[in-house]
């Protein structure tokens, strides 16, 4: 659909993508045959991926026929399977080539979750404004304090174990989620990780949150409320 080589198509092998957001999407025209794809998703909340009956390859984003065998694909539903999931926004702001960087610290050092830093590394985050650079450090800081985790960031791009995740309640519907899963992991001692990640200005929609500076402040107050009822909790 698009030709940015950031969307891609992954194949089963590459494990799947969480979206938690609604998805606003700007089209000119239909998406033909894949219309299936954004049906079931706005109608059912399912995810649908193509299925190569030759060669056995799953394709989400689906593709209509397989590029390897040139013989049409079938419709399937993507069930949660596997051992990592992996969270990213879906607005462009995050690099999903970056998802292999992600899984490393697990497959190698047994991580139960690693977390991309947006403001760790040499890359410089050009989807970040000051106000949110100065969010995030001040967060991570407290998280230092409160729970003796080295972290820089608390960015939504992160990968953890399945397995993991299924035991850890997680009560926020808003953006203090990703907070809330660090300060529950770092409680329940989980090996936490961090690798540098890449933060692009995001290509689709308006920030809720960092589009402005009272918008940055009061994410920030929730954020940091998060860190700690946790910590009284
Ligand atoms: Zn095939």
């Amino acid at each position: 659909m698009s030709d940015d080589p950031r969307f891609k198509p992954l194949k089963e092998k590459d494990g799947f993508a969480i979206i938690p957001d609604r998805w606003k999407i700007d089209y000119f025209a239909s998406a033909g045959e894949l219309s299936r794809f954004f049906l079931e998703l706005k109608d059912n909340a399912k995810i649908m991926g193509t299925r190569c009956p030759k060669c056995g390859s799953l394709y989400c984003w689906p593709r209509s026929w397989c590029h390897d065998c040139y013989v049409d694909c079938d419709w399937e539903e993507m069930t949660p399977r596997g051992e990592v999931v992996v969270f990213l926004d879906a607005d462009g702001a995050a690099d999903p080539r970056e998802i292999a960087e992600l899984l490393v610290p697990i497959a190698q050092d047994g991580a139960d979750m690693v977390l991309g830093s947006r403001l760790s590394g040499a890359r410089v985050p050009l989807g970040m404004p000051w106000h949110q650079r100065i969010g995030n450090r001040l967060s991570a800081r407290l998280i230092r304090l409160l729970y003796g985790q080295d972290l820089t960031d608390l960015g939504p791009f992160r990968a953890v174990r399945l397995a993991r995740l299924t035991e850890m309640p997680l009560d926020d519907l808003t953006y203090g989620w990703p907070t809330e899963m660090i300060v529950r992991a770092a409680r329940a001692g989980w090996r936490i990780a961090e690798v540098p990640v890449s933060c692009h200005r995001r290509t689709g929609g308006r920030s809720k949150i960092s589009g402005t500076v009272r918008g940055t402040a009061l994410a920030t107050l929730h954020i940091l409320g998060t860190i700690a009822r946790h910590v009284r909790a």
